[in-house]
């Protein structure tokens, strides 16, 4: 008998009990390599001594004390070091328990922004089809999935979301990426043009795209000409690193790579690596500025705001990923791992793109390559693979009905950054078994 509210009532999870490394131990004993890292939340692996120690200190020291009256050790330092190694104009960090608490944060922090500025008026959200940001309320009403708002829509507030920049589905056949990178992009200013240039507060979307389509990058150029479109209106560029950041692209912050700034970013999962929970949001200067000389209190806040436990953790995590030069690691293994998905799926007649970056790394399947047609959602062709990957002993993380927005499956892996070649032999080999197992099974 079981007290807990499980995610989905008929689901007999197996009870992890322990962590070593890249792998995840139930109280049977037996070992699932974790190769999605949960939902791309265990960067550094299980039982890392240097996080486990750094915790422990800390709760001997001082485990909380409420932001209202302290600032504390861990809270600054770990708020130094992501500033520091920002993209360019992020300032400051306001730190919160996980990824929808950021995203709402941030959606609040732009709106009281733009208030301070005396426009009112911009309480407008634009997003995009192919995202998440959150389960609570404000995240949930920018979030892609229409199927996830439905129940709920009465309480959200109004978004718009455009078009999603996913080349494999809408780049058109006589056409460069980077022609489509501009086009997707321009959605944006039509988009903003429909519902009013002085209406809009801010743009969300998360660089490269994680769960809701099996890890989707931007085409080249397609964030400089949003963040283009954003200046040239005023309006905040938000960009949602809670799945993408911390490292998982090979670079600490995503966006780095396209070369753009956001004026908010936020990030969760992977700052803390799974040892606790927390997520961060890092605002402009400008932003802290408008609010620090107006009315002098952002009104937002949380009991766990800088929770030193969190804080101490996150920072060892993003410690030993600079003192052990894993984003290196991260960019090599991903390299090799594409490879060996590219050798064992690149003619599968069932998978019809390999992509992401560093270890990041999506495949989306198809009922066919050709057509790119995807399968009938009631074959559940990711729920078979998730049972199936389980089953050998592997974590991944199948995801499926919104490739597009709409319906279609993959799978996402995003595996710690201290993994080596022969975790990427048995991640292969063990993927390759729970897919063509899940297509057989399904009829195919
Ligand atoms: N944003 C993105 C891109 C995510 O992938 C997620 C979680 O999967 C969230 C936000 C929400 O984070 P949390 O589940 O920690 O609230």
């Amino acid at each position: 008998m079981s007290y807990v509210f499980p995610r989905h009532s008929k689901a007999r999870y197996p009870v992890a009990c322990g962590g070593q490394g890249a792998y995840l131990i139930d109280r049977d004993g037996r070992r699932y390599l974790d190769a999605s890292g949960g939902a791309a939340v265990s960067s550094l692996g299980h039982g890392h001594p240097a996080v486990v120690s750094a915790i422990k200190a800390q709760v001997d020291r001082l485990a909380y004390a409420h932001s209202g009256f302290f600032t504390t050790e861990p809270s600054e330092a770990l708020a130094e070091h992501l500033v520091t190694r920002a993209p360019e104009g992020l300032a400051r960090v306001y730190f919160v328990s996980g990824g929808s608490e950021a995203n709402e944060t941030a959606l609040k922090l732009a709106r009281q922004y733009h208030l301070e500025r005396g426009e009112e008026g911009r309480h407008h959200f634009i997003a995009r089809q192919q995202s998440y940001h959150g389960n609570t309320l404000g995240a949930l009403a920018v979030g892609g999935s229409v199927a996830r708002r439905a129940p709920f829509q009465p309480l959200l507030m109004p978004a718009s979301h455009i078009a999603p920049c996913y080349a494999y589905r809408h780049q058109a056949a006589d056409e460069t990426e980077e022609a489509y990178g501009l086009r997707a992009a321009d959605a944006l200013e039509v988009e903003i043009q429909r519902v009013g240039p002085e209406t809009v507060a801010g743009f969300i979307a998360e660089p490269v795209v994680g769960a809701t389509a099996g890890v989707v990058p931007p085409a080249p150029g397609y964030f400089k000409r949003i963040r283009e479109i954003c200046d040239r209106h005023g309006i905040l560029l938000i960009l949602d690193e809670v799945m993408c950041g911390m490292g998982r692209t090979g670079s600490l912050y995503a966006c780095e790579q396209d070369g753009i700034a956001p004026d908010i970013l936020t990030c969760a999962k992977g700052l803390g690596g799974g040892y606790q929970p927390i997520g961060a949001v890092l605002a402009s200067q400008s932003i802290y500025d408008t609010i620090a000389e107006g009315s002098g209190a952002f009104e937002h806040g949380f009991t766990y705001i800088g929770h030193a436990t969190a804080c101490a953790a996150a920072l060892a995590v993003q410690q030993t990923i600079e003192t052990d030069d894993l984003l290196a690691n991260v960019r090599r293994q991903g390299t090799a791992l594409r490879e060996a998905l590219d050798a064992r799926f690149g003619n599968h007649h069932h998978v019809g793109d390999i992509r992401g970056r560093g270890l990041f790394i999506g495949l989306e399947l198809v009922a066919e390559r050709a057509s790119k047609e995807p399968f009938d959602p009631d074959l559940k062709i990711n729920a078979k693979i998730k049972q199936r990957a389980m089953a050998e002993g592997l974590i991944c993380y199948p995801g499926g009905g919104t490739a597009d927005g709409r319906r279609g499956d993959h799978v996402l892996l995003a595996p710690p950054f201290i993994i080596g070649p022969d975790h990427i032999a048995e991640l292969v080999d063990k993927l390759g078994r729970a897919v063509d197992g899940a297509l057989s099974e399904a009829g195919m």
